[in-house]
């Protein structure tokens, strides 16, 4: 099959003095190798903490209290090194020969990954960029010193030399003439820092990279040219990609499917010509209409009035019933589940009583109420 990851019912608690926050909440959704899924959802929605919990980065308070996190490495992994290989000939970079380390097919369960288990993990299966990734880089380390010492660090057998030729590789391959090897963070621009940062998420080919609104610091020019960085580069070297953000109008072009979160749930999952057409979650039309389409009518500037609902204390029903302009009796009382709106989109799943015609008492597709 073509899965690569597959999330099973994973919740993710806080705990309070006040009471456990219920981050996460029973989420499913898989990815398949290659694919790049936008997590969207305003903050505090959970989604950075399902990125962690699926990572294995939560650190108490925060908890994982259920579910699982399969993961199918590559079955084709030797098709994706030589999809890598022919970007980088592509670029004009020299060949780059990889230790082929162990497969596991049968799938992993990265909640019970051993310590050990985990760094080998880490950078070679998965990498992570986190929010304001930008400051991560060491003020007083040279670049081409922080791409090297990831190298080094998972490839001791590859000898000093061949790290340095790889990060002036790397360097090329995000756009960066290999000269400014010996820079400094300070002597780059906020972009040339993002890329140095995607260079090092990229070092050791993984199969799946992470990314968490790793551009907002950047003005909206440099955080375009850097998204589509990223996308061309997975696409081409089919690494999958799940992006993190809380702006939709960014990267909605570059994404192979949408994922909408709620309240620690997920409300919409949809791939994404869908989901520009036909956003089917009140929330999700929310989050459309709060932008300005690049292309096409613009559409209204909506926004979504009201805020999240406390986490500690879950209120019954929809947990947007508060916010929600097409809010109906029933959403004050059941929770709904996710369902596919329409038979023609098999794919497109939404959490929401509108289209549940035992509960509405009607069949078809209510037009949204603008
Ligand atoms: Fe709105 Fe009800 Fe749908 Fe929730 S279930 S999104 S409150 S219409
Ligand atoms: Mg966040």
């Amino acid at each position: 099959s073509n899965l690569l990851l597959d999330i099973k019912n994973i919740s993710v608690d806080y705990y309070a003095a006040n009471g456990a926050v219920h981050a996460v909440r029973d989420v499913n959704l898989s990815l398949k190798h290659g694919e790049i899924v936008g997590l969207a959802g305003e903050s505090g929605s959970g989604k950075s903490t399902l990125a962690y919990a699926i990572s294995r980065l939560l650190r108490p308070p925060a908890a994982i209290t259920g579910g699982q996190v399969m993961y199918y490495p590559h079955i084709q992994s030797d098709e994706r090194r030589t999809a890598f290989t022919a970007a980088l000939d592509r670029a004009n970079i020299s060949r780059v020969t990889d230790p082929v380390y162990q497969q596991q097919q049968a799938g992993v369960d990265i909640l019970k990954l051993t310590p050990a288990q985990l760094r080998a993990f880490r950078w070679n299966e998965l990498s992570i960029v986190f929010q304001s990734a930008m400051n991560a880089l060491n003020p007083v380390m040279d670049i081409g010193t922080q791409i090297t010492d990831v190298l080094h660090a998972h490839q001791p057998e590859r000898s000093a030399q061949a790290c340095k030729d790889r990060a002036r590789e790397l360097l090329k391959l995000v756009g960066i003439s290999p000269d400014r090897i010996k820079s400094y963070p300070h002597e780059l621009s906020g972009g040339m820092r993002q890329r140095v940062i995607i260079a090092i998420a990229l070092a050791l080919q993984p199969e799946l990279i992470i990314m968490d609104e790793p551009t907002t610091a950047l003005d909206v020019v440099v955080q375009r040219e850097i998204l589509d960085l990223i996308s061309s580069l997975c696409k081409e070297t089919g690494t999958a990609l799940i992006f993190i953000t809380h702006d939709l109008s960014l990267l909605l072009e570059l994404v192979d499917r949408v994922a909408v979160m709620y309240a620690g749930k997920l409300v919409e999952v949809a791939d994404r010509n869908n989901f520009y057409a036909h956003a089917r979650h009140p929330y999700s039309y929310g989050l459309m209409n709060s932008f300005p389409t690049l292309h096409g009518p613009r559409r209204k500037m909506v926004g979504i009035a009201g805020s999240p609902p406390d986490l500690r204390n879950i209120p019954a029903g929809c947990p947007f019933h508060d916010r929600c302009p097409m809010a109906f009796d029933a959403c004050h009382k059941v929770i709904p589940v996710l369902r596919t709106p329409v038979a023609s989109a098999p794919e497109q799943i939404a959490a929401c009583h509108l289209y549940d015609s035992k509960i509405t008492g009607r069949t078809g597709i209510p037009a949204p109420s603008d």
